[in-house]
């Protein structure tokens, strides 16, 4: 079936939508929704501080050691770096580069985080499939 209208398709909750209603997201590097978007801003996960790096008001995406906010590219800019960092993920216990830290300091790795978005991504899907 095909319409007239132009669709675009979020990347959250995978649905094709007037191309009006989804918007590239420059921070998170995805098209993203009207409604995802208003749900990611309740969770908080679109939170904007002043990234330590690059001074810049972005997401916080992870934070330092010291708790100070880092946006997606200062984060990964570092992590590049700081090859020596590994750690014992506190998910899964593997010693791995840490990606980010949880609010009170624990380190998770890559996969683990991952995995956090995917379930992010599938809750906010489930509950916008219930209406
Ligand atoms: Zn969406
Ligand atoms: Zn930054
Ligand atoms: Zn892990």
């Amino acid at each position: 079936m095909k319409t007239c209208e132009e669709t675009r398709t979020c990347n959250i909750c995978t649905l094709s939508l007037p191309a009006k209603t989804v918007h590239k997201n420059k921070e998170m590097g995805m098209l993203i929704c009207d409604g995802c978007l208003s749900k990611l801003r309740k969770q908080n996960k679109l939170k904007h501080q002043r990234c330590v790096d690059c001074k810049r008001r972005k997401p916080v995406h992870a934070r330092t050691a010291n708790k100070k906010p880092l946006c997606v590219n200062c984060y990964a800019k570092r992590r590049r770096r700081d090859k020596s960092k590994h750690e014992n993920c506190s998910e899964c216990g593997h010693l791995r580069p840490v990606a980010l830290r949880k609010p009170n300091g624990n380190p998770v790795c890559d996969p683990c985080y991952r995995k956090e978005v995917t379930k992010i991504a599938n809750a906010i899907k489930a509950e916008s499939h219930v209406r």
